[in-house]
């Protein structure tokens, strides 16, 4: 895609580590009306679409708070899930499915249909509804949340079923110029830089994607989407965090494990038992022992 003088300029002014998000998003709304070249007037109209009518400011400093302000907002109020929704199963996503630049699950509403169908086909509804009598108070109902990055804005801790979008830096061939704007921006403290580039600290490393944002030499860069999935998180009389079921799974991976994440609960489960109370019940070992065995 093509980008005329005056938009590139534009371009130029977004914040550079969520420049190649914003671009991308503003090549796809350009494309998807058959164009192959960005004006500085798409440029504009993309912004329109993607903030809800605000209009493009040109100061950087106007258009970091306009995206800051978007982030908030995506962060605060997550998305609708509506059309995802059963009587006994509740999704949440988190602002990433509605642009936020941090999300690391480009595909994040396509993915929660997909769990919504596999639920669906493994009869989770239908159990639900036949373990339970009177009225869907909020604790009857089986919570699948997704994140697009570490922040975990959707609140993963708290669900009985979990994912969460990541990414591990990786190096490559590219010139380090030793700026260490990586290492600044790694609040986890996992990375160091030498003569020989970045090096990370796998045992601090969230696979967050920060690092990646503001290299700006693309010498670090996201490897292949992973997810953590999570499991068996409640609130009420005994809360109890979710516990990893894995955590750098590939996405079929993912979908197994709700699948067997399912079948334990319809096969283990007391009458009514809420799946959190399960989990709490057999052991966060024995959990995920049967859930790994089937
Ligand atoms: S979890 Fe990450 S991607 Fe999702 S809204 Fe929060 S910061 Fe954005
Ligand atoms: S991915 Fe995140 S935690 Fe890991 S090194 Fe980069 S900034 Fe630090
Ligand atoms: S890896 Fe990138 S951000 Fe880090 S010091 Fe090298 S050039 Fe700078």
């Amino acid at each position: 895609m093509k980008w005329d003088p005056e938009a590139a300029q534009r371009l130029e002014r977004v914040p550079f580590f969520i420049r190649k998000k914003v671009k991308r998003q503003i090549e796809e709304y350009v494309a998807a009306q058959g164009k192959d070249i960005v004006t500085s007037a798409d440029v504009t109209a993309a912004r329109q679409h993607f903030t809800g009518g605000s209009t493009l400011t040109t100061g950087q400093e106007e258009l970091s708070q306009l995206d800051l302000d978007r982030i908030r907002e995506l962060v605060e109020k997550g998305v609708p899930t509506e059309a995802l929704d059963t009587k006994y199963i509740k999704f949440r996503l988190c602002g990433g499915a509605a642009g936020c630049p941090l999300n690391l699950m480009d595909q994040m509403k396509p993915y929660a249909a997909r769990l919504a169908e596999i639920a669906r086909e493994q009869g989770l509804e239908t159990f639900l509804a036949g373990s339970h009598d009177g009225p869907v108070l909020f604790h009857h109902q089986f919570k699948i949340t997704l994140s697009g990055c570490p922040n975990n804005c959707s609140q993963p801790q708290i669900a009985d079923f979990a994912v969460i979008g990541q990414a591990r830096p990786s190096v490559t061939g590219a010139k380090c110029n030793g700026c260490e704007l990586c290492v600044k921006a790694c609040k986890e403290n996992a990375l160091t830089v030498d003569d020989n580039g970045p090096h990370f600290d796998d045992a601090l490393c969230l696979l967050c994607g920060d690092c990646t944002r503001y290299c700006r030499k693309e010498v670090i860069v996201n490897g292949p989407e992973r997810y953590r999935v999570l499991i068996g998180g409640k609130l009420g009389r005994h809360p109890h965090l979710a516990i990893p079921l894995a955590l750098e799974a590939a996405w079929e991976e993912v979908e197994d494990l709700l699948r067997k994440t399912i079948v334990l609960y319809q096969t283990q489960a007391l009458d009514g038992e809420r799946f959190g109370d399960l989990v709490q019940r057999l052991g966060d070992d024995r959990v995920i022992k049967l859930i790994r065995e089937q």
